[in-house]
């Protein structure tokens, strides 16, 4: 404290306020604001389930994250950075993980989404699972038969669009078997869908295709390739 207070000493007011701020800086992820209401999403996903997810679950994550990189070097680095890092800390890496998903998750649904995607996506979809209706089928096994709790995924490898899964909040960006850039997610944790549809993941799955926001996934393959 006294060197604290020492340190303080020389500087005016507002240059307390600067060194203060600058201290902070560097833990810097924040819980970003979801770009709908609780229950936009709903029937398919309840407002309690999303209300809890988001202020509870992904506000712990980002917490967790931002203690457990302070102090070390992994502070003030990005998040891709910390994701590629991270596979021997546990602690960041399930909290760095848990931050990074589900702020690709929130992204990726929305009250207007649902149906198919067109455009340069839609093509791809077609050219590496034959159909979209075969693409549907991988991934709903991808998120049905994950054990426990983890996370589906449609990934960019190499130019080309491939749908993998991955264990609690590990991530494909952690190079840990399941490669390449995530541009959709699913969450198949319980508290992600236990409220409305206790042990029925399957229906849980089924019904996030109706709040698929394919716009955003389409700029998210755009900006991977
Ligand atoms: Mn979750």
């Amino acid at each position: 404290m006294e060197n604290f207070v020492n340190e303080l000493l020389p500087f005016n007011c507002f240059c307390i306020f600067d060194y203060i701020h600058s201290k902070q800086e560097k833990m810097s992820f924040e819980l970003p604001k979801l770009p709908y209401a609780y229950d936009a999403l709903e029937p398919h996903i309840d407002a309690r389930t999303m209300e809890i997810h988001h202020s509870k679950h992904h506000n712990g994550y980002t917490t967790n994250l931002n203690n457990a990189i302070a102090g070390t070097d992994l502070e003030g680095k990005s998040i891709e950075d910390i994701l590629n890092a991270c596979t021997d800390m546990p602690a960041v890496r399930n909290n760095g993980g848990g931050y990074w998903n589900h702020s690709l998750f929130w992204s990726i649904m929305s009250p207007n989404g649902g149906g198919t995607p067109s455009g340069d996506l839609g093509s791809a979809i077609d050219s590496a699972f034959g159909s979209f209706s075969n693409f549907k089928d991988e991934f709903t096994k991808a998120a049905g038969t994950r054990f426990g709790s983890g996370w589906a995924w449609l990934c960019v490898v190499d130019g080309k669009l491939e749908v993998c899964s991955t264990a609690n909040q590990d991530n494909p960006k952690m190079n840990i078997g399941c490669a390449g850039t995530p541009i959709l997610g699913l969450d198949v944790w319980e508290h992600a869908y236990y409220l409305n549809y206790q042990n029925r993941r399957p229906d849980y799955i089924n019904a996030f295709f109706n709040v698929i926001n394919w716009e955003q996934v389409a700029t998210n393959f755009s900006d991977a390739k």
